[in-house]
């Protein structure tokens, strides 16, 4: 039987309960136990698909291609499990199917009410995805933070599973502690507030992950733990730290893993073996020589600030094949539109050993990503696109090399004279009847490889499995075309015969993919893609 840990955030979001999750999942996957994670979003959206990404962050896609939040990413990334589409729910998604549930009339003529048709609804989701996987663990994040009007109908599914089954279910609350400029002291009192308005849901929780700059001192532990109700040593510092990898490391330090297995009476299925990952983390900690790479998009800027949310799974993506090499990661972000305007400035592309342009929807911002791949291109810079990156790479070598001044893709000219990327037939469809939500060409699919090519080097295979996330593709009316002027069709989707990877010649790497090679990339097992680039970066031999 399964035990059910569901956590949930305290006073403000953004504090890290994603990796909060993961942590947990990989600490306890390290003990001998198989783990798997679901993230709940409070929201109406069926999926994060729809979602503008500065607002949202990154949309993850899974391997049967659910476009899901990014926090699905970590799971991934720290358990080093697939995660499929019974691991993500939406209220959006409970109430679809408990709408069409009721129009099929399988309430058998009741009246299907919020309580408790949805959290049931939601109990038995949760459930599902943990038999599916054959779970020990399933680890439930509650997204938003306690006291929202919108994540309760959650947290009473997670009472209700508790009182139906008190020995296997555990709340862990994570929440924040801010140190005031002006007042220079930790307080606890918002988490007070935070607990309270948990205990006014019914739910009290057996631990708490204390979100804070700095390490928790004994005199808050023993605060929170007088008015939290919870023991001091369930009461876990978690202060921030230099890499998201060391947390499962620093929560070990408190022993969290072994104080879960004993509240939920369970004894560690063997002794704890992270080897691999401390080793990571000492290369992440030590490596001082860098390698430099520019990001160039567009969904950095919002209002004052940066966020580096949109591009997550490349960020990270690049990273692990830095440290594959010893280096120290350093990211640049550049804005697509920059070089539209002031196209002198792409001079400054020489200082990165490296340029990766990610995916993206729309037209801002796309001339100036032209610019730049041309500038890899002709300088020899180390070039990786992905998705949207790779549809650019092939409209900038029509242009500029083939002489189609006027190539362009349709989603940006829905009439052009020369498309070389083209909206795919059965895309047409939807986006003429505006059913918009979950349709892309999305999810896994094979791969076939051309051999002699840079990726057929990278992944030392024929056939392989990538993820996706698109409705434009490049044109087969041009492919022969294209081929003759030099740019290289390094894969091949065998069923549908569409160009997943192009490459051009005499370049130290200059690689693009239709699908997103980031969703696959793990902390100990870089993407072959992302390691030969970062290599190409690097002026090592392949
Ligand atoms: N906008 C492009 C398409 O829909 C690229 C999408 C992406 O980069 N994920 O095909």
């Amino acid at each position: 039987m399964a035990k059910f840990i569901f956590v949930a955030g305290g006073v403000m979001s953004g504090i890290g309960k994603g990796i909060a999750v993961a942590s947990i999942g990989k600490i306890l996957k390290s003990k001998g136990f198989k783990v798997t994670a679901i993230k709940i979003d409070p929201y109406i959206n069926v999926d994060a698909g729809t979602m503008n990404p500065i607002e949202h962050g990154e949309v993850f896609v899974t391997d049967d291609g659910v476009e899901c939040d990014q926090d699905v990413g970590n799971y991934e990334r720290f358990l080093d499990e697939n995660i499929y589409t019974d691991n993500y729910i939406t209220t959006g998604r409970v109430y679809q199917a408990v709408i069409n549930r009721e129009r099929n009339l399988k309430y058998g003529g009741k009246c299907v009410e919020v309580v408790p048709d949805i959290p049931n609804e939601v109990i038995s989701r949760i459930k599902k995805a943990g038999r599916k996987t054959i779970a020990d663990f399933v680890l439930i994040e509650i997204g938003g933070t306690v006291g929202e009007y919108q994540n309760m109908l959650f947290l009473e599914a997670a009472r209700m599973m508790k009182l139906s089954r008190p020995k296997d279910v555990l709340f862990i609350l994570v929440s924040y502690l801010p140190i005031p400029r002006m007042i220079g002291e930790m307080k606890t009192k918002p988490t007070q507030y935070a607990v309270r308005t948990l205990n006014s849901a019914g739910i009290q929780p057996n631990i708490i992950l204390a979100r804070s700059t700095v390490p928790l001192d004994e005199i808050r532990k023993k605060k929170i733990s007088v008015f939290c109700n919870v023991a001091p040593k369930d009461v876990i510092s978690a202060p921030d730290i230099e890499t998201i990898y060391e947390i499962p490391l620093n929560f070990e330090k408190e022993n969290l893993g072994n104080l879960i297995l004993k509240k939920l009476n369970l004894r560690p299925r063997k002794k704890r073996d992270l080897k691999d990952w401390e080793v990571l983390i000492k290369i992440i900690k030590n490596t001082k020589r860098a390698v430099k790479i520019g990001i160039v998009g567009k969904y950095f800027e919002t209002g004052k600030f940066t966020l580096m949310d949109s591009y997550v799974s490349v960020i990270e993506s690049i990273k692990h094949a830095a440290y594959f090499f010893k280096r120290k990661p350093e990211i640049f972000w550049l804005s697509a539109e920059k070089y539209e305007k002031i196209p002198s400035q792409l001079k400054e592309l020489k200082k990165y050993d490296g340029i990766v342009v990610p995916g993206g929807f729309g037209l801002r911002g796309i001339e100036g990503k032209i610019k730049v791949i041309g500038f890899c291109r002709k300088n020899k810079i180390p070039f990786l696109g992905l998705c949207l990156g790779m549809q650019l790479a092939v409209i900038e070598f029509a242009r500029n090399v083939c002489g189609l001044k006027k190539a362009n893709s349709t989603e940006f000219m829905k009439k052009g004279i020369d498309n070389v990327i083209d909206v795919m037939p059965e895309q047409k469809v939807l986006l003429k009847e505006k059913k918009y939500g979950g349709t892309m060409r999305l999810g896994a699919y094979k791969c076939k490889l051309k051999p002699g090519t840079n990726s057929s080097r990278a992944y030392k295979s024929n056939i392989i499995s990538e993820r996706h996330r698109h409705r434009y593709e490049l044109n087969n009316n041009y492919r022969e075309f294209l081929e003759k002027k030099g740019l290289v069709i390094a894969g091949i989707n065998p069923e549908k015969n569409l160009v997943e990877i192009i490459e051009v010649k005499n370049h130290p790497f200059f690689v693009a993919t239709q699908f997103h090679p980031e969703f696959k990339s793990r902390p100990l097992k870089p993407h072959p893609l992302f390691k030969e680039f970062i290599r190409a970066a690097l002026r090592l031999q392949f």
